[in-house]
């Protein structure tokens, strides 16, 4: 777009604009380039030797992608102005009070993923509610819905059909009014002023990791049916989605007070994914540390 190309520092400060209102809405927002990537870059991108635990923000430095989105504007404002270049604006899933969950339609080729939704639509007996939808420079859409916080609703691609993704726990939704280099992001006519509306039922089950046969010689999971829930959740991590995953599963089982208890089996599930033992027990005590964090101050604010 011209006017992003000639005046970077209008799109900046219309990006921020819009990132403000969203995060009055109760959603955590980061400042997007133009690629639609989280703006900052990792301080720890040069990071070599070892692998330590990943630091999804404790450090205090920005760059830890969607581990950045506040609802502050103070701390929004502090994102944007260390990322003058950004043109937009993520809003990141999962998280409390809305446990967004965005259903991605794309327009590729010959996929005709609003059909494919339909038809599950159908099978499995649901209706799309009234709810917030943000069109896409490339035509496609995208559906905002709320989950419960009781379950952790992972991304995922193409599993619910070709052409369907699902934006959950660790991932983020372009916001609207945000530019990219394709163009613009939008709420469809009529919508803007909807509340993102709960995920159906029958829908929500789609959305969750396919139960694993558990683990031969392994005893119950500890947490009963949520802790097996959640170390299922660890096991079914792709190489590259490993330590968001157990850094999930671990914020929530803390947060439900079985984070203790549950720790040897999430080390275990995460070594089964390919951490070593080290990883997983540094990424599990971060979750903790964050948590408690949380608990006691309510809403993060900017590091100090
Ligand atoms: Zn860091």
């Amino acid at each position: 777009m011209a006017t992003t190309d000639r005046y970077p520092r209008q799109a900046a400060t219309l990006a921020l604009a819009h990132a403000l209102s969203a995060a009055e809405r109760g959603l955590a927002v980061i400042p997007l380039s133009r690629a639609k990537l989280p703006a900052l870059r990792s301080p720890h991108r040069d990071a070599s030797g070892p692998a330590g635990p990943p630091c999804h923000g404790e450090c205090g430095r920005f760059g830890h992608g969607v581990y950045d989105a506040s609802t502050d504007p103070a701390r929004i404002r502090e994102l944007f102005a260390a990322a003058p270049w950004a043109t937009g604006y993520g809003i990141a899933c999962g998280l409390p009070p809305h446990h967004l969950i965005g259903v991605d339609l794309d327009i590729k080729s010959d996929t005709d993923s609003a059909a494919a939704l339909r038809a599950l639509a159908l099978r499995h007996r649901f209706t799309i509610p009234p709810t917030i939808i943000v069109l896409t420079p490339s035509g496609g859409r995208h559906l905002w819905l709320t989950g419960p916080p009781e379950v952790v609703v992972p991304n995922s691609a193409g599993r619910l059909a070709p052409g369907i993704d699902i934006r959950g726990a660790g991932g983020y939704l372009v916001g609207p009014g945000s530019r990219t280099a394709h163009g613009a992001y939008a709420t469809a006519p009529g919508t803007a002023h909807l509340a993102p509306a709960p995920c159906p039922r029958s829908l929500l089950r789609l959305l969750l990791p396919p139960p694993r046969p558990p683990r031969s010689g392994g005893g119950p999971t500890a947490g009963g049916a949520h802790g097996r829930g959640l170390v299922q959740f660890v096991l079914a991590a792709h190489e590259g989605q490993r330590n968001t995953r157990l850094f999930w599963a671990a914020c929530r089982a803390h947060e439900d007070g079985i984070g203790p208890e549950l720790t040897a089996d999430l080390v275990a599930a995460a070594v089964r994914t390919g951490l070593t033992p080290r990883e997983a027990r540094g990424t599990i005590a971060s979750a903790a540390r964050m948590t408690t964090h949380r608990l006691t101050r309510d809403t993060p604010g900017p590091p100090s």
